[in-house]
């Protein structure tokens, strides 16, 4: 009998990390560039011809496993730290973060029971209740789940408030995020109403009509941050509503919430904190890799509905006992310690570094959305609020608009992404690498010109 292959403690990681490093620049380099070349069909053929077989007979070992299948991850991945991929709220990880995922991957606390997580368990407490307190600065005792996303954190929100009422109908914003219709199927609550957005953020007139003729309990969700535009609706009138109303307020901050650790930029969420639940994505305007994300609530007890006991992680008598009661914490049982690179990040970069990444982004999309203006040739919709540029070919039908894109995307070239808005399709590029520079975003926009003056001398 071999010996079993070894576990994760550092002299058997340091050189498998050598080979993971290699492998990584190898890939990078055999792409070179945003995205791989080809489209789905090559990437999916070179993928089948790198694995098979899944599962062989004899096993490969440990170097030529990472070797092999890094190397081909890294070749077709979408490379969110090449400034020209830019479609969509994914974000170019930190170095520091990544790295201490590594450490959270390596020690697997599981955050379902003390004797599992004793201090990931603390460091968790610690971190969500100081994140809390940024979002709930007057608070007495505001905390947060850490969750796996924009989408758990959305569910999390509706879910807390049919607790608390019994059952609520939601109405959002035309352009909030699809998880919470998809949040409001799953728990099965009446069907959500969607409140006009006629100038991108919800009409707070058509809001109080609806809280007006519909009958209660309501919960109103708010976007600071929509995914197609980044708009931010109007939250201190949202919230004079609810209030009249007795509604309850979620505020979905996915994407705006960490416009928080800017000065400049703080006062865009002026209302924020009288929501009853908000839910902040770190995984985006927050450069940690997934999953990275909280739903943090005004006051602690908005939680205990989520308790819940299983004897063999919270016996009561462990919890009277003093061991803490986990399973609260979550719909999750076995849970990652997400948060370590997230505490790993604000301690190393503190306030001001944050407001630098968080300053900088928004800067490259101003300077992004004077390049299309500037340019006879592109049209832009309108000057962003956060990092979100639309603009289009001048004089482009829709068609050519999603062939530029998709075009852009086959070679291999750019990663833009796609937006309705004013009943035109756009094109949307959403900013989140602090590294670009207005070079960078020159090239871009150069790409999709040169693609439209291809398509008119054809
Ligand atoms: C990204 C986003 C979500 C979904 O978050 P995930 O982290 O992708 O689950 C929800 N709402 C808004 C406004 C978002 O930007």
């Amino acid at each position: 009998m071999p010996a079993p292959p070894p576990l994760a403690r550092p002299d058997a990681l340091h050189p498998l990390l050598a080979t993971v490093l290699d492998a990584l620049r190898t890939g990078a380099q055999r792409r070179g560039g945003p995205l791989p070349a080809g489209g789905p069909a090559a990437v999916a053929d070179r993928m089948h011809t790198t694995l098979a077989p899944v599962l062989p007979d004899t096993g490969t070992g440990a170097q030529e496993a990472l070797r092999t299948l890094v190397t081909a991850l890294t070749e077709g991945a979408a490379d969110p730290a090449d400034p020209l991929c830019a479609a969509h709220l994914h974000t170019p990880p930190l170095a520091l973060a990544a790295a201490a995922d590594l450490a959270a991957s390596a020690l697997n606390p599981s955050l379902d029971s003390w004797d599992q997580a004793p201090a990931a368990s603390a460091l968790e407490a610690e971190v969500v209740r100081a994140l809390a307190a940024e979002i709930y600065p007057r608070a007495a005792h505001p905390d947060a789940l850490a969750t796996t996303g924009g989408t758990e954190s959305n569910q999390l929100a509706l879910l807390l408030a049919r607790e608390h009422h019994g059952s609520v109908r939601l109405l959002h914003g035309d352009g909030a995020h699809h998880s919470l219709r998809r949040g409001a199927w799953l728990l099965g609550l009446p069907e959500p109403v969607t409140i006009p957005a006629p100038g991108g953020t919800l009409d707070p007139a058509a809001l109080d009509n609806a809280l007006t003729d519909l009958p209660g309990p309501h919960l109103v969700a708010a976007t600071a941050g929509t995914t197609d535009t980044g708009r931010i609706d109007p939250l201190p009138d949202i919230a004079d509503l609810c209030e009249r109303h007795g509604a309850t307020l979620h505020i979905d901050a996915a994407y705006g919430g960490p416009l928080l650790f800017s000065a400049a930029h703080r006062p865009l969420l002026t209302g924020l904190d009288r929501a009853h639940t908000v839910t902040v994505d770190l995984h985006k305007l927050g450069w940690q890799p997934a999953a990275a994300s909280l739903l943090a609530v005004r006051d602690t007890r908005t939680l205990d509905v989520l308790a819940h006991t299983a004897d063999y992680l919270n016996a009561t008598d462990d919890t009277d006992a003093g061991l803490p009661d986990l399973l609260g914490r979550s719909l999750r049982t076995t849970r990652r310690p997400d948060i370590l690179k997230t505490a790993v990040t604000l301690r190393a970069l503190g306030r001001t570094g944050l407001e630098a990444l968080v300053d900088r982004v928004l800067t490259l999309a101003q300077e992004l959305a004077a390049l299309v203006d500037h340019h006879p040739g592109l049209e832009l919709y309108e000057r962003p609020t956060i990092s979100t540029v639309l603009f289009r070919p001048t004089d482009a039908d829709d068609a050519t608009v999603a062939t530029i894109r998709r075009t852009l995307l086959t070679e291999g070239r750019a990663v833009l992404g796609r937006a309705h808005a004013d009943g035109r399709l756009w094109l949307k590029a959403t900013l989140l690498n602090p590294h670009a520079t207005p070079g960078d975003l020159a090239h871009l926009l150069k790409l999709v010109t040169h693609l439209v003056e291809g398509s008119t001398d054809r």
